[in-house]
C-alpha cells in the first residue's frame, strides 16, 4: 500500500511538473496559437471603435528546440506588395523542426489599403499604419491596430524586423534602416542583424524618438524597448519581381543564421554602402514661384512628372532629377537635387501636386559606423 502511495505521488508530482511547463511552450498570439514543432494561423483582433474593426492576420511557428522570439512584421503599408509575398513566402518556408525559437509573422497589417489599393495609409482612418506607434485603445483604427501589435508582437518578441519597399508611387532601390540607440549591445546585435541581412546599402537612422509613449515608427518601438530591430525595404511600384523577393526572403534566413534560430552559417554583407541622411526633394519648389495656396487655377497645383534619374542613380549636388510641366506642357518646374548622394526612390508615375516629393537622396557616410 505505502509503495502504491508513492506511485501514486510520483504520478501526481509529474502532472503537476509537467501541466505548467506544457502551458508555457506553447506560444500564442491573438487567436494562433502553436506547440513546439508547429505552425499556428490566427487572427490579431482589432476591435471596433469610432470606426470599424478589422482582423490582422498572424503566424506563430514554434521551433521544435527552444529559443529567443523574433517578429517579421510587413504590410503596414498595403500596396508594397513584395515585402507581403516575401512573409507569405517565409510562412511556408520555415521549417518549425529546424527552428530554435519561435517567429511571429504578420503578413498584412493594413488589409483595407491592400484590398482598395490604396498606397502609403489606412483608407480607414487616412493614416499611415507606421506613423502612430505605440498606439491607443480608444484611437481611430490605425491607432487601435498599433496598439494591440505593441502588445501582443514587440512586448512579446526579442527581435523585430519591419518589412517595407516602394509604394505604388515609389520607384525603389533597396536598402535597410540601422537606428543605433547608445546601447551598445543592443546596437550590436541590431547591427548584427542588418549586416546579416545583406541589403547593400544601409541609411544610419540616428535621430528617432526616444519616448516610450511617442515612438511613431513599428521598429523604433521595438528599439525604445530593449528589442534590436531593422528595417527593410525591396520592391517598387506594384510590382513583385523575383530579385527583390530573393532578397527579403534570403536576407531573412541570413538573419536568423545569425541570430542561432536557425543551423547553418548566416552571409554577412562586407562593404555595404553606409548613409548618415536621408534628403527629400519636393517637385514644386519656391524657387520655380509656386506655393500650394498661391494660386485658385486648380492646374497649378498639379503638374506631369518626367524623370531624368532612376533609383540607385547616383547625382551630384544641383543635378537636374527631372522635369514638371502643366497639363498644357510649359515646364513649371525643374527640380534638382540639393546634395551628392544616391536615389534612394523616385516618383514613378507622372502624376504630381504641389508639395510632392519626388525623390529621396541618400547621402553617403563619411564613415562606416
Ligand atoms: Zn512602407
Amino acid at each position: 500500500m505505502r509503495r502504491h502511495l508513492c506511485v501514486l505521488a510520483s504520478i501526481l508530482i509529474a502532472a503537476l511538473c509537467c501541466l505548467p511547463l506544457q502551458a508555457q511552450t506553447k506560444f500564442t498570439v491573438g487567436t494562433a496559437s502553436a506547440a513546439p514543432g508547429q505552425k499556428s494561423t490566427g487572427y490579431l483582433e482589432v476591435p471596433a471603435g469610432v470606426d470599424a474593426a478589422t482582423n490582422i492576420p498572424v503566424v506563430v511557428i514554434n521551433g521544435a528546440k527552444p529559443g529567443k522570439v523574433l517578429a517579421l512584421v510587413s504590410g503596414a503599408h498595403g500596396t508594397e506588395y513584395v515585402s507581403i509575398i516575401a512573409i507569405e513566402k517565409l510562412i511556408a518556408a520555415i521549417d518549425p523542426a529546424q527552428l530554435s525559437g519561435t517567429v511571429i509573422l504578420i503578413p498584412l497589417i493594413n488589409i483595407q489599403s491592400f484590398e482598395q489599393k490604396v498606397p502609403h495609409v489606412n483608407p480607414i482612418d487616412h493614416k499611415s499604419m507606421n506613423r502612430f506607434y505605440p498606439g491607443k485603445p480608444d484611437g481611430t483604427q490605425t491607432e487601435r491596430a498599433s496598439y494591440l501589435i505593441t502588445r501582443e508582437v514587440v512586448d512579446r518578441c526579442d527581435y523585430l524586423i519591419d518589412y517595407h519597399g516602394g509604394d505604388l508611387d515609389e520607384s525603389l532601390r533597396p536598402y535597410a534602416y540601422w537606428g543605433p540607440t547608445g546601447k551598445a549591445e543592443q546596437d550590436r546585435i541590431s547591427k548584427e542583424m542588418v549586416l546579416a541581412f545583406g541589403l547593400d546599402h544601409i541609411i544610419i537612422w540616428s535621430e528617432r524618438p526616444t519616448d516610450p509613449a511617442a515612438t511613431r515608427y513599428l521598429d523604433n518601438t521595438a528599439s525604445v524597448h530593449g528589442k534590436p530591430s531593422v528595417v527593410v525595404e525591396a520592391g517598387h511600384a506594384g510590382t513583385v519581381e523575383s530579385d527583390d523577393l530573393a532578397l527579403l526572403v534570403n536576407g531573412t534566413f541570413s538573419t536568423m543564421r545569425a541570430l542561432k534560430m536557425l543551423p547553418g552559417e548566416a552571409h554577412p554583407i562586407e562593404n555595404p554602402v553606409w548613409l548618415e541622411k536621408i534628403v527629400d526633394v519636393i517637385a514644386f519648389t519656391l524657387d520655380a514661384g509656386f506655393t500650394a495656396n498661391a494660386a485658385s487655377d486648380t492646374s497649378i497645383h498639379s503638374g506631369i512628372w518626367y524623370p531624368l534619374v532612376k533609383r540607385g542613380t547616383y547625382v551630384s549636388a544641383g543635378m537636374q532629377l527631372g522635369t514638371v510641366t502643366d497639363f498644357f506642357g510649359k515646364i513649371i518646374a525643374e527640380p534638382r537635387s540639393p546634395v551628392n548622394g544616391v536615389i534612394l526612390h523616385v516618383n514613378a508615375v507622372p502624376s504630381l501636386k504641389s508639395g510632392d516629393n519626388i525623390a529621396n537622396v541618400g547621402v553617403v557616410a563619411a564613415h562606416a559606423p
